[in-house]
């Protein structure tokens, strides 16, 4: 039996999350974790996540070879591994095509910190400029948001969707899960034609001091 049995197995259950909260359709999106011995596990590429079974997540080294797994790895692997390269406090990485992220990223709209879920995973969120997907192009410019913006856990990409990162599965995603809602809650917004305001530096700085009590 592999030795990989239970990554692929929490990778598998991420997945599933994903899809039970409708960030993911059909076989859309990507999960991925860095595994103790440096290697990635990843969901493979267009197999429906109704019909996926946790020994069909795939094993990849960092430059996107296949270890172990019947399929292809996912055809966004590189979008995973120019992460990992980049960020070594990362060990977690969600990509999906979930609607209020592809829609805002079409218009170039970048999301505001105007709610809690924005504020979370580090808004102001900005829209990666297009690449086309599947190629390594998609991961060294996402990359390169998230070399330069530490603080940021999740970004848009044009025409395309979003993608999360996270220090494990279960904070990638909650922050794949805040940014989709964030986004949601920007459209509502708009929709009474009024422009929401963003919060302040002081506002943010009291809510962090209120977390920050014990
Ligand atoms: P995969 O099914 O190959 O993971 O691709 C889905 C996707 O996100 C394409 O951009
Ligand atoms: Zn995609």
């Amino acid at each position: 039996m592999s030795n990989y049995r239970i990554y692929k197995q929490q990778v598998f259950e991420t997945t599933l999350k994903l899809v039970d909260n409708d960030l993911i359709r059909l076989s859309s999106g990507n999960i991925s974790m860095r595994l103790p011995d440096g290697n990635i596990a990843i969901t493979p590429s267009g197999i429906l996540y109704d019909r996926m079974e946790p020994e069909d997540i795939i094993i990849m080294d960092l430059n996107g070879n296949k270890v172990e797994g019947h399929y292809k790895p996912s055809s966004e692997k590189a979008l995973h591994y120019e992460i990992y390269k980049a960020r070594s406090d990362i060990n977690a990485v969600v990509h999906t095509h979930s609607r209020y992220a592809i829609a805002f990223s079409t218009v170039e709209m970048e999301l505001p910190v105007i709610c809690l879920e924005l504020l979370f995973v580090g808004a102001p969120i900005p829209v990666a400029p297009y690449q086309c997907p599947g190629t390594v192009e998609v991961g060294t410019v996402a990359a390169a948001f998230f070399k330069k913006r530490p603080e940021l856990k999740g970004l848009l990409l044009k025409d395309h969707g979003l993608v999360a990162i996270g220090g494990n599965l279960n904070d990638v995603y909650q922050n794949a899960y805040n940014l989709e809602t964030g986004a949601e809650v920007y459209h509502l917004a708009l929709q009474t034609g009024k422009v929401p305001n963003a919060l302040t530096e002081e506002q943010i700085a009291d809510i962090f001091a209120q977390y920050k009590k014990p």
